[in-house]
């Protein structure tokens, strides 16, 4: 499917120079999401995946429909302050910004399969923040699916020698 007849870009948004891909149109689209998760949950069968974890807000809303076709949980990864148990935290630098993210201790068990979700790989900061609080907790990375990627922004380096499906590129 082309994807990106239903993500809208929307100029200049949150500052000025950015192309804010924007996904909610996409997700409106009852066939485009349906499509959209279908791929990442062939991508993800094989896998012997036990667990999807997903960063705050739009890795929640592509990696639950994935982990309830899945049958296997899901685990949020939060910003600093959010989770409301023991944690372990990664600081990491953003597209635009400084973030903390977070996860329950107890959220993964070591040696357990995990796929990660999100909408966008930009510069890759927020997945291989994701991918060191997996690691940290003993989980095994199988896979990492995004819906777009940001070539541009090359978040691909950061992400050598793991399992990437992107749905649609820019
Ligand atoms: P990264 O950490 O630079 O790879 O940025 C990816 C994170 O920022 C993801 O969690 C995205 O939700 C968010 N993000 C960055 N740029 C965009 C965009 O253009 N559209 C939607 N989300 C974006």
């Amino acid at each position: 499917m082309d994807y990106k007849k239903y993500i809208t870009v929307v100029e200049d948004w949150p500052k000025q120079g950015i192309k804010f891909k924007d996904i909610t149109t996409l997700m409106d689209d009852g066939k485009a999401f349906k499509s959209a998760v279908d791929e990442i949950v062939e991508f993800s069968k094989e896998k012997d995946i036990d667990l999807v974890v997903g960063p705050e807000a739009r890795g929640f809303i592509i990696g639950c429909p994935v982990s309830y076709a899945l049958e296997v949980g899901f685990a949020p990864v939060r910003k600093e302050g959010k989770l409301p148990r023991e944690v372990i935290k990664v600081e990491y630098g953003l597209e635009y910004g400084k973030n903390v993210l977070t996860i329950h201790k107890d959220a993964i068990k070591p040696g357990q399969r995990v796929l990660i979700t999100d909408d966008l790989l930009a510069t890759g900061g927020t997945i291989e923040a994701t991918i060191q609080l997996v690691e940290q907790l003993g989980g095994i990375v199988v896979g990492c699916a995004f819906l777009v990627e940001l070539t541009y922004l090359n978040g691909r380096e950061k992400l050598d020698g793991y399992n990437v499906l992107t749905l649609t590129e820019y």
